[in-house]
C-alpha cells in the first residue's frame, strides 16, 4: 500500500529529527535521546521510583527506546555469542540494559516488596517478564507493547500515528513488524486498552498479516469491527469480548481489566499477572469522579494491586508536565450552555473528537435544552456516532438528530452542527468548510464555531491555520484557551501520583 509508512524504532533512535514540542519549542532531539522529555507510556518501576515521585517527565523513556532496540539485536545474536554480550551488556551504562524485569527477592516481604528492591539487579529464580516497545513510547501515537514471560508474549494495543509535517505523501504511520514475525509463534494474542486511533488503528495491518485473537471490551471492538470491514477482515479475526472484571488466560500470563475513565467508552486499563509478579499498565485514562458517562475509574482495585505488591506500572504520561488534576467532563457541560445562550441567532459548529462519545452527548443534551437539531459531520464522526448510538452508549432523543442535507431548510438559529477537524486535518469536514470547499456547508458571518479539542502536539500549526481561515470569513470562533469547551482525557500529575502512590 503506498503512502503508509513503516515506522522502524531501531532506525529512528539515532535519526530522529527535532519537532516542535507542546510548548511551541522546538526540541532539538537529535543525539540527545536521553535528555528528551518523555511524552507517553513511561515505564517506571516502582523500586527505582525513591525521590522522584512527582510524576514529571524522566529521562528512562529514552533507556526504554534503548533497552528496546538492544533486546531487538540480541534476538539476532547466534546461540554461540550470548555469553560475550551478556558480558558486554553487564559492563554498559545502565541506561543500555534490558529492561528486564525481575521478581522480588523470595526472602524479601510480601506487601509492597517490588518498592524495596530493585528489580533486575539481583538474581531471582522467578522467570523474567519483557517489555519491548514498539511504538507509543516517546512520542503521541502508534502504541504498541509486547509483554513476554517463559515463552509467552501478548501484545498491547496496535495504534497508529499522525504523519509529521515532514513525511509528505505519508498518511499514516504504524509500528514496525519486525519483531513480531520473528517471535509469532510465542505470542498469544492482542489485548486493547481502548478504540482510539493511537491504540486500534494498525490492527488491520498488523492482521492481515498474522492471525492473533484479540481481546477488547464491548465499544473497543465495535470501532475495530468496522475497520476490519473496510480492510475486508471480517470473520477472519477471532475477538473476544470482555468486560472491566475479567481475567482472560494467555499462556503463563493472566491479563485483568480495570475499568478507567478517558476521552472514550469502555476504556480499560491492565493488570498483567505473570510467574515473574504482576505489572499494571494504565493505558490512557485520567481520574473522574463526576464523568458525564459511565462509572468512576475503579481505584479501589488500583489500591488493592499495589497492596499485592506491583513489579512495574507502565503509565500514561500524556499529561505528566501539567500540573494539577484534569477537569471533570462535567465542567464543559456549563461552558456549552453559557456558549449556547451566547450564539443566540447563530448557527452552532462544534468540532471535536469523533471517538468523544460524551462530548457529542453532552452537545445533543444542550441542543435539545435550546430547541435546536443537530446535523453530524465528516466520515468518522457519522461512523463512530452511529455505533454509539445502535449499542446504546448515545441517547438521541427523537427526532433531535437531522441529516446534513437537512440544515438548509432550518433557520440558523435552529441548528447545531458537529464535525471532525478538531485537529485542522487537511481533509476534515471544519477545514473544508475553512477552505470553501465542503460540498454542503457554506461558512461565515453567523456562524458561531467551537473547537471543542486540544491540539495534539504538532498540530497547532495546522488548527491555528484553520482558526485564521474562518476568522476570515466573518466566523466568530471559541477555541479551548477561552472557554472550558474541552477538558483532556489524559491525567495530570496529581493524579499520577495519586496512582503511584496506589
Ligand atoms: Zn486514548
Amino acid at each position: 500500500m503506498t503512502g503508509k509508512k513503516q515506522n522502524s524504532p531501531v532506525g529512528r533512535n539515532g535519526a530522529e529529527k527535532p519537532r516542535t514540542g507542546a510548548g511551541g519549542e522546538a526540541r532539538s532531539s537529535l543525539f540527545q535521546k536521553a535528555a528528551a522529555p518523555k511524552k507517553r507510556a513511561q515505564s517506571r518501576a516502582k523500586g527505582r521510583q525513591g525521590k522522584n515521585g512527582n510524576g514529571k517527565a524522566e529521562a528512562a523513556s529514552a533507556q526504554g527506546a534503548a533497552e528496546s532496540h538492544q533486546k531487538i539485536r540480541r534476538k539476532r545474536q547466534p546461540k554461540g555469542e550470548a555469553a560475550s554480550l551478556k558480558q558486554k551488556l553487564a559492563a554498559a551504562p545502565a541506561s543500555v540494559r534490558p529492561s528486564v524485569l525481575s521478581a522480588p527477592q523470595p526472602a524479601a516481604p510480601k506487601a509492597r516488596a517490588g518498592r524495596q528492591n530493585r528489580p533486575g539487579r539481583k538474581a531471582s529464580k522467578k522467570p523474567p517478564l519483557r517489555a519491548y516497545f514498539l511504538g507509543g513510547l516517546n512520542e503521541i501515537g502508534k502504541n504498541l507493547t509486547v509483554f513476554e514471560c517463559e515463552d509467552d508474549m501478548i501484545i498491547v494495543d496496535c495504534g497508529m500515528a499522525f504523519p509529521d509535517g515532514d513525511m509528505l505523501g505519508v498518511d499514516m504511520v504504524i509500528p514496525d513488524f519486525t519483531f513480531i514475525e520473528r517471535n509469532v509463534d510465542k505470542i498469544r494474542g492482542v489485548v486493547l486498552t481502548h478504540g482510539h486511533e493511537d491504540h486500534i488503528g494498525a490492527l488491520p495491518f498488523l492482521l492481515k498479516r498474522f492471525n492473533f485473537p484479540i481481546y477488547g471490551t464491548r465499544f473497543t471492538l465495535a470501532l475495530v469491527d468496522s475497520k476490519l470491514k473496510e480492510h475486508g477482515l471480517q470473520n477472519k479475526v477471532r475477538a473476544v469480548m470482555v468486560r472491566p472484571g475479567d481475567h482472560i488466560r494467555l499462556g503463563c500470563m493472566d491479563v485483568e481489566f480495570i475499568h478507567v475513565n478517558h476521552s472514550i467508552p469502555d476504556a480499560v486499563a491492565l493488570a498483567i499477572h505473570s510467574p515473574a509478579g504482576t505489572i499494571v499498565h494504565t493505558g490512557d485514562f485520567k481520574i473522574d469522579c463526576t464523568p458525564t458517562m459511565g462509572e468512576m475509574i475503579d481505584l479501589a482495585r488500583f489500591a488493592e494491586l499495589g497492596k499485592e505488591g506491583v513489579l512495574a506500572m507502565f503509565c500514561d504520561s500524556t499529561n505528566a508536565e501539567r500540573p494539577g488534576y484534569t477537569k471533570s467532563e462535567s465542567k464543559v457541560d456549563d461552558s456549552f450552555d453559557r456558549l449556547f445562550q451566547l450564539a443566540e441567532k447563530d448557527r452552532i459548529i462544534i468540532a471535536t473528537f469523533a471517538s468523544n462519545v460524551s462530548r457529542v452527548q453532552q452537545i445533543i443534551n444542550c441542543a435539545v435544552k435550546y430547541g435546536r437539531k443537530v446535523a453530524l459531520s465528516g466520515r468518522s464522526m457519522v461512523n463512530v456516532m452511529t455505533i454509539g448510538a445502535e449499542m446504546g452508549y448515545l441517547n438521541v432523543p427523537k427526532g433531535a438528530l437531522i441529516d446534513i442535507d437537512q440544515i438548509s431548510r432550518y433557520p440558523k438559529e435552529k441548528i447545531v452542527l458537529v464535525t471532525t477537524g478538531s485537529q485542522g486535518e487537511p481533509m476534515s469536514a471544519l477545514t473544508r468548510m475553512a477552505f470553501a470547499d465542503h460540498r454542503k456547508v457554506e461558512v461565515g458571518p453567523g456562524d458561531f464555531i467551537i473547537i471543542s479539542a486540544r491540539p495534539i502536539p504538532g498540530n497547532e500549526k495546522t488548527i491555528g491555520n484553520v482558526i485564521d481561515e474562518l476568522m476570515k470569513r466573518g466566523c466568530k470562533v471559541i477555541y479551548e484557551s477561552m472557554y472550558e469547551v474541552h477538558v483532556s482525557g489524559h491525567a495530570c500529575q496529581e493524579e499520577l501520583k495519586l496512582l503511584q502512590a496506589l
